[in-house]
């Protein structure tokens, strides 16, 4: 029994008709990355997943030396709904029309050999991913693209399986996921201020002190810095002036409409360039396909 959603594919799509109205210079990006988080969403609905066990005793030592409850290699995965949802994804890519479309019709037609690297891909082979790719006649950063997206929603629920595991008293200074290890995706302000990051691997949401970079721990008050505008009092970029990182954080609390957290982080790639411009240093790849 699968953990309950707590999005639905309608939440995506009225997360995407918000974000449209509020910018529409996005329209064609958000239209494509609703199709996609949509299908992912709606996938988790038959995904089956073994359960994972930890032992006592490795969750004692994963608690005390403040590691990562897996390593992404470890996470498990059901690849038939996978396996149905890259060939979803295929289509909806086609369909959008985006830049992606030529490679996702090779891919389509050559599915088990793209399913026979979901485990490499886990795994962080790159040599596999880069022969794959090559065979295949795909960009590798395309491949992983259609790899990863087809992989989400599995990993989005192996997240949710293995959070009870995670102490109940987190140190709220980790820049990186309790699950898995990643690093954020995007930072969410929520209730009195509460400070959240989304893990860019498998979705799992921690909270973290707002006071200090997540990434080196830097307290210094002048050495954190907001870029942010008066247009965009939802968005702006927290970066560190001693590590040079940076996240992009939404204020949910000025928000006044659904939000979706990768649909944000798509919805503001701006301040990625922003940011960049600045000689700060994304945690994660922000470039997207189109
Ligand atoms: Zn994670
Ligand atoms: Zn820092």
């Amino acid at each position: 029994m699968n953990p309950p959603a707590e999005y639905t594919p309608e939440m995506v799509r009225q997360a995407a008709d918000a974000i449209i109205a509020a910018r529409p210079s996005y329209v064609k990006l958000i239209t494509f990355y609703a199709h996609i988080f949509a299908a992912q969403e709606d996938a988790r609905l038959r995904i089956s997943l073994p359960p994972v066990h930890l032992s006592d005793e490795l969750i004692r030592i994963k608690h005390r030396e403040k590691l990562p409850l897996v390593m992404t290699s470890e996470m498990v995965i059901d690849p038939k709904a996978s396996e149905d949802l890259l060939k979803e994804l295929c289509r909806i890519t086609v369909d959008c029309g985006s830049e992606l479309a030529g490679a996702a019709q090779v891919l389509s037609g050559q599915s088990s050999k793209v399913t026979a690297l979901f485990g490499p891909f886990l795994k962080a082979q790159e040599s596999d991913i880069l022969a794959g790719a090559e065979e295949m006649g795909v960009e590798p950063k395309t491949l992983a693209f259609f790899l990863y997206h087809s992989l989400r929603p599995s990993l989005c629920t192996c997240a949710v399986q293995l959070a009870p595991y995670l102490d109940s008293s987190p140190s709220g200074e980790q820049g990186y996921c309790p699950v898995c290890g990643s690093p954020p995706a995007i930072a969410w302000l929520e209730g009195e201020g509460q400070r959240y990051l989304f893990c860019s691997f498998c979705w799992h949401k921690w909270p973290v002190n707002r006071a200090l970079c997540p990434f080196c721990g830097s307290r210094e008050q002048q050495g954190l810095l907001y870029l942010y505008s008066e247009e965009e009092k939802e968005y702006r970029v927290d970066a560190c002036e001693s590590c040079r990182n940076y996240v992009k954080t939404v204020d949910t609390r000025v928000l006044a409409r659904r939000c979706y957290p990768p649909l944000e982080h798509v919805a503001s790639l701006h301040l990625d360039l922003k940011a960049a411009e600045a000689e700060y240093v994304a945690s994660w790849p922000a470039q997207l396909p189109v």
